[in-house]
């Protein structure tokens, strides 16, 4: 079969047109200790190439499911602003040719370093679509940021915002991290205030998770790698929900806070279990119960292009697999899952009567509660959600 062509079993699903669509610009300027995506440092990188085949990849895409409206586009890697001026004009032009159908409220994000927006660039971004941008920073401390391989300082922070909102950028996030080596609840207090003094809509925070193949994962085997105890990790995420919840953000999802409104709708399409297309080397992509992983390597995946999709895996997810994935996502969300979307993306089911075993668990152990429509964290489960989501692992697939 082609790799443009659905599945036999994709092809009776009913087709939704997808309305998100995520990119992957797979460069970096260098490698960051604890970064295990898919990112390549850019030095003698064929960029145009890469360029190029991912147009090709947008145009067998868009042919083998044509998308509806775009609502939301991310562009993330990777650090995608590492791209020229011209690249970045060249990317987005071919990003409007594939997608020509954007929704006026579109909500077109970038991901971007601090220390890689000059305002040329920033310009280029803007006349190109882009109207969120999302900021790498991690910590206001330059010690701290040293210490995890990131090659900005704070200056660079404030460089960076002040350009994009010049260029008129006024819809940013920023992302911090905790539980990082050698960093104290008073450091992630003090990055936190700086962060705040910034007044931007969104803020996401996340606790460092020390993966496999990075630098950091062979320091921990040898004992060299200073981390926060649990309990300090535990009073990091404390202290910034408080924190944000008394500076006027609400706290919408584990780790991500926004002012009323600024809520980033593209990461939501995946928290509700919605489709999304997967462009870039590395990316994965959800369409009509399909879901695929690309090729990673750079010079491989300018290659796949120029024959197919450049597909390394795809594969149909059988609807008890994806029920498991809307209650593991979906709980996520503060605002937790919705017994009407549930009924709406399996044709009816009830989502009481398939998870009534974790469901009931849960509810005793007071990690959820219920809502009009669903169910969702209750306190106690926002500081314990990977055990509320390891309840739906297997519920109904280990059962097949
Ligand atoms: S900037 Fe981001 S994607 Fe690039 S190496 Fe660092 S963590 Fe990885």
């Amino acid at each position: 079969m082609p790799a443009n062509q659905p599945s036999p079993e994709q092809a009776s699903i009913p087709a939704r047109a997808p309305r998100a669509v995520y990119i992957h610009i797979p460069f970096c300027t260098n490698k960051c200790h604890y970064c295990d995506f898919n990112s390549y440092v850019l030095k003698g990188q064929p960029v145009m190439d890469y360029l190029r085949a991912m147009e090709q990849e947008m145009a067998y895409t868009v042919e083998q499911y044509p998308p509806g409206v775009i609502d939301t586009i991310f562009v993330g890697g990777g650090t995608p602003t590492v791209l020229t001026p011209d690249q970045m004009s060249y990317f987005l032009e071919s990003v409007r040719k594939a997608f020509p159908n954007w929704s006026p409220s579109i909500e077109f994000s970038m991901e971007s370093n601090p220390g890689t927006t000059d305002l040329d660039k920033l310009r280029a971004m803007r006349d190109g679509g882009v109207n969120r941008i999302s900021f790498g920073v991690q910590s206001f401390n330059n010690d701290l940021l040293h210490g995890i391989g990131r090659i900005h300082n704070t200056d660079d922070v404030y460089r960076s915002i002040e350009n994009a909102h010049k260029a008129g950028f006024s819809n940013m996030s920023i992302d911090l991290m905790f539980g990082l080596p050698n960093q104290t609840v008073e450091m992630l207090d003090h990055s936190v205030t700086k962060a705040l003094e910034l007044n931007l809509p969104h803020l996401s925070i996340y606790s460092l998770k020390v993966e496999e193949n990075t630098l950091f994962h062979a320091m921990y085997h040898r004992n060299e790698l200073p981390l926060p105890s649990e309990e300090d990790e535990l009073d990091m995420y404390m202290l910034i929900m408080d924190r944000m919840k008394a500076a006027g953000y609400e706290q919408y999802e584990i780790s991500n806070f926004a002012k009323p409104g600024y809520e980033s709708r593209h990461n939501t399409v995946y928290w509700r279990n919605e489709d999304y297309y997967g462009i870039g080397a590395g990316a994965h992509g959800y369409v009509n119960r399909g879901r695929h992983l690309n090729i990673k390597g750079v010079n491989p995946y300018v290659e796949a292009c120029k024959q197919s999709l450049p597909r390394l895996d795809s594969f149909t997810i059988e609807e008890s697999e994806a029920m498991e994935d809307f209650m593991m996502v979906g709980l996520r969300l503060l605002e937790g899952v919705s017994s009407t979307r549930f009924a709406s993306q399996f044709n009816g089911a009830l989502l009481d009567k398939v998870f009534s075993d974790p469901i009931r668990r849960l509810l005793k152990q007071g990690l959820i509660e219920a809502t009009d429509d669903g169910y969702r964290l209750t306190e106690q489960g926002l500081l314990f959600g990977n055990n509320v989501f390891g309840e739906f692992v297997g519920t109904l697939t280990a059962k097949e």
